[in-house]
């Protein structure tokens, strides 16, 4: 696509936008160009209702009643039978639950306990050094706390996979998209080529799941998790989801193992006997409010192709990136992010040496992108609600910031705890 010179092409760009009408579902607040969608997404208008239907009448009226009569019981397993069709898994192999730090750690500890019972010699797991540092954290956590002599070995860059595989690990877990720099993993190749040096891999979707199209099955990996609360539109802090092939969902063990999790929760037996399934992931009781309003989103998001999601998501991308050369191009700007189509997510990196006061200076102009160590900016791109008019008017804006040195104001330059 040639850049667009003039806002007037961007208005006809988002006339012929298939997806355009999408934004009518969402609650964008006026004004606001929010490039913030892979971190916490928009609310979905119909959020409101439904939190007033469940607070009001399912936990208000019906009170305890509401665990049968609202199918409260039921969300997790409901919800992720809803979102398989985003990730390209099944029924029956998804749950909605707990938090991505936590499902990922049931994960990465079933995989690696069915790994030390059919490959007992091996003791690595790999992941990349720039991965998300929860997914880090917990890798590494669970590496001592098995106390099985497993070594985290971190690659440093996409080129030194082979070479860790060559080694024969026992687990790969690594994030689709990285959070940092928006580069994008070929999940059915890594797939096929960790399975090839006889490991398992272990997926993190939560800067992919709802930007594009994912297929699990297709590409026969083992386990996956990710966020609801990025492009899926679920709310802060909104359950996460669990994906378990079924050939490991009835012979993993959870490192968590809850009544919720129980073959007959309610016989209420002393000793643990897993549900059939990828149910035996399920630890306790669920954020019940927040994981209602997760469907919310699913229900928007169920009704794009993910096919015409990512052709946007790239066109907007590429819009970006067009107009940041034609108007930013006397800046020290340095692009993050791989331009290439098949090696970006749907997000934006680029750095500045004075990133975090950029980022500041475009939030008081109501663009609202974010911050991410050393020197980078993050801008989310979200095709069911971004508009191309908003790409123009961020670049825009940025532009501005750049031009008028308005980064150097003092007031841009103080941190919140969040940033
Ligand atoms: C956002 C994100 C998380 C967040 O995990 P939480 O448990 O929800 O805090 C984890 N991993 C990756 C790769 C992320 O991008």
């Amino acid at each position: 696509m040639t850049a667009p010179t003039t806002r007037a092409d961007c208005v006809r760009l988002d006339e012929a936008d298939p997806l355009a009408a999408l934004r009518d579902e969402f609650a964008v607040p006026d004004g606001l160009v929010y490039l913030d969608g892979n971190s916490l997404g928009v609310r979905p208008r119909a959020a409101a209702a439904r939190a007033a239907q469940v607070v009001e009448q399912e936990w208000g009226h019906d009170l305890i009643g509401s665990w049968n009569s609202a199918g409260w019981w039921e969300l997790p397993g409901r919800l992720g039978d809803r979102l398989a069709p985003l990730i390209g898994g099944g029924p029956g192999t998804t749950l909605v639950t707990d938090t991505t730090t936590s499902n990922l750690f049931k994960a990465l500890a079933a995989a690696m306990t069915l790994q030390s019972s059919a490959a007992p010699g091996r003791r690595l797991v790999v992941s990349e050094r720039d991965n998300f540092p929860t997914d880090l954290y917990v890798a590494a956590g669970l590496a001592e706390l098995l106390g099985q002599g497993h070594e985290l070995r971190l690659i440093e860059s996409p080129a030194d996979l082979d070479a860790a595989l060559a080694d024969g690990p026992a687990v790969v877990t690594l994030s689709h998209v990285n959070y940092r720099t928006g580069a994008l993993w070929d999940l059915a190749d890594v797939t096929a080529r960790v399975h090839a040096a006889g490991a398992l891999v272990v997926w993190d979707l939560a800067h992919s799941v709802g930007a594009l199209p994912i297929d699990l099955s297709g590409a026969d990996a083992d386990f996956a998790v990710g966020c609801t609360y990025k492009y899926l539109n679920g709310g802060p802090g909104s359950p996460a989801f669990l994906w378990v092939h079924p050939r490991h969902a009835g012979a993993g063990t959870s490192a968590l193992p809850g009544w919720w999790g129980h073959a007959r929760p309610f016989a209420m037996e002393s000793a643990f006997e897993p549900a059939e399934g990828v149910g035996r992931f399920l630890s306790g009781t669920q954020p019940v409010v927040s994981l209602a309003l997760v469907e919310c989103g699913l229900d928007i998001a169920s009704c794009a192709d993910l096919a015409a999601v990512r052709a946007k998501s790239l066109a907007l991308g590429d819009l970006f990136l067009d107009l940041v050369e034609q108007r930013c191009g006397d800046h020290p700007l340095t692009l993050v992010t791989p331009r290439e189509h098949e090696r970006r997510g749907s997000h934006l990196t680029l750095a500045h040496p004075d990133a975090f006061a950029v980022v500041q200076a475009l939030i008081a102009r109501g663009v609202v992108g974010d911050y991410r160590e050393p020197d980078c900016m993050r801008f989310g791109l979200t095709p069911l609600y971004l508009r191309f008019v908003d790409v123009w008017d961020a670049v825009d804006a940025l532009a501005d910031v750049l031009d008028t040195r308005a980064y150097e104001d003092p007031a841009h330059r103080t941190r919140s705890t969040v940033t």
